[in-house]
């Protein structure tokens, strides 16, 4: 296999920070979501696929019991004895940098039971997933990092548990009350595909896009506003969807429907029913959306990516005039739908485009961007692609 830039990347800092040949190298990809968004942790339905930007884990046993993990983002290379890994785990979390905690949350969540045996792992991390944009940085490096040590463990698991093991770092060792989409996603993507979740149950399916036979293409805006997932709004989203949900009876969103609004309209505040209403109708839009690809392809999934801006733009209030734009701009401008993806406040939207006007859209939010006075966004294309794999 020919290795792309980020996968030298890793192996070079392997040879710069830890010496010698890696045993072996993994990636594991970025996602967008195509749709369902906020439904994650709400036990809900998301669709979203694995893109080919990547982040490559370059590793190998050591004999010392410590792992030890580098990146090119980062100028320290942090060090952990294994029998102090519970250092990223909530109590005496800042004894470890926040970027390290991924790597080594992971780590964590993956020994077994402390087996006297395990060795220890040196990992040289290098990734062409942007940080920080709602493209799943934070999922690739758990996830790159995971399928690395299932092996250099021998492991063995599943990739269910791998995505498991790379959410409990998110959850217990950053401290980002994320749910598991993210890591599904990365761990069971499939060229030209999507792969539709029920986050209850964690069954999954994989369901064609046939984005490349109709000359579709997926057209990331990245508007450079950063978010962190780990403070703020986001926190705040998840805490009104578990009032609204205890308020109704239920055990979460997913099991309110459509018909169950109007009572959720009279039991709740404003603010609350809206982010109610944003979950519930945007677990049915996924619905719509796997059918309507199933039935007719992707040429009729427009109307419920802009339906899904739209709920999260009024209900939910999580987008941003940055993102607004970039919808609308695409929109006029030849993308048969487009919506913000990810967390939100900050970060990218997707834009599905027929091929021939990528470049039009483009320079249309470009201009658009520039017009309104905002910091240029940076615009590229991405494509359907496998999830984690060993790549050497
Ligand atoms: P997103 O997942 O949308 O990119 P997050 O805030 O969830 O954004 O995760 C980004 C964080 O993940 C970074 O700030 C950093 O701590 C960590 N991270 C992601 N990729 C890398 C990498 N290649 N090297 C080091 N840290 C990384
Ligand atoms: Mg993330």
């Amino acid at each position: 296999m020919i290795l792309g830039p980020a996968a030298r990347d890793a192996r070079d800092l392997f040879a710069a920070t830890i010496g010698g040949e890696p045993a072996g190298l993994w990636s594991a990809p970025g996602r967008v979501n195509l749709i369902g968004e906020h439904t994650d942790y709400n036990d809900g339905f998301v669709l979203p696929f694995a893109i080919d930007r990547r982040t490559y884990a370059a590793a190998t046993r050591s004999a010392e019991r410590r792992i030890r993990v580098a990146s090119t983002l980062e100028a320290e290379t942090v060090e952990v004895r294994l029998d102090e890994l519970d250092l990223v785990f909530p109590d005496r979390r800042e004894a470890v940098p926040e970027w390290a905690r991924y790597p080594l949350g992971v780590a964590s969540a993956l020994l077994p039971e402390r087996d006297a045996d395990l060795p220890g792992v040196d990992v040289a991390i290098a990734s062409d997933v942007p940080v920080g944009s709602g493209l799943s940085s934070s999922a690739a490096i758990e996830c790159a990092v995971a399928a690395a040590l299932d092996e250099l463990w021998e492991l063995d698991l599943d990739r269910i548990a791998l995505a498991r093991a790379g959410r409990l770092a998110e959850n217990e060792a950053v401290g980002a009350p994320t749910g598991i989409m993210d890591q599904l996603a990365a761990m069971l993507g499939r060229a030209d595909a999507a792969v539709f979740l029920d986050c209850r149950s964690l069954e999954s399916e994989v369901i064609d896009l046939g984005f490349r036979e109709q000359g579709l293409g997926t057209l990331v805006i990245d508007t450079g506003v950063t978010h962190s997932h780990a403070t703020g709004g986001y926190r705040e989203r998840r805490e009104a969807c578990e009032h609204g949900a205890a308020v109704m009876g239920v055990t979460a969103l997913r099991d309110l429907s459509v018909d169950d609004l109007a009572r959720a309209a009279e039991l709740l505040d404003d603010a609350s029913f809206r982010r109610v209403r944003h979950v519930v109708t945007e677990n049915r839009r996924v619905l719509d959306t796997v059918e309507a690809l199933r039935a007719h392809g992707p040429g009729t999934i427009g109307d419920l990516l802009l339906a899904s801006h739209a709920s999260m733009r009024d209900d939910f209030e999580i987008s941003i005039p940055e993102l607004d734009t970039a919808v609308e701009t695409a929109v006029a401008a030849g993308a048969i739908g487009a919506r913000m993806t990810g967390g939100g406040f900050g970060g990218a939207a997707i834009a599905v485009v027929p091929s021939e006007s990528t470049k039009d859209v483009t320079d249309a939010v470009t201009e658009a961007f520039a017009a309104s006075g905002f910091s240029a966004p940076r615009c590229f294309s991405v494509t359907p692609s496998d999830g984690a794999r060993r790549d050497a």
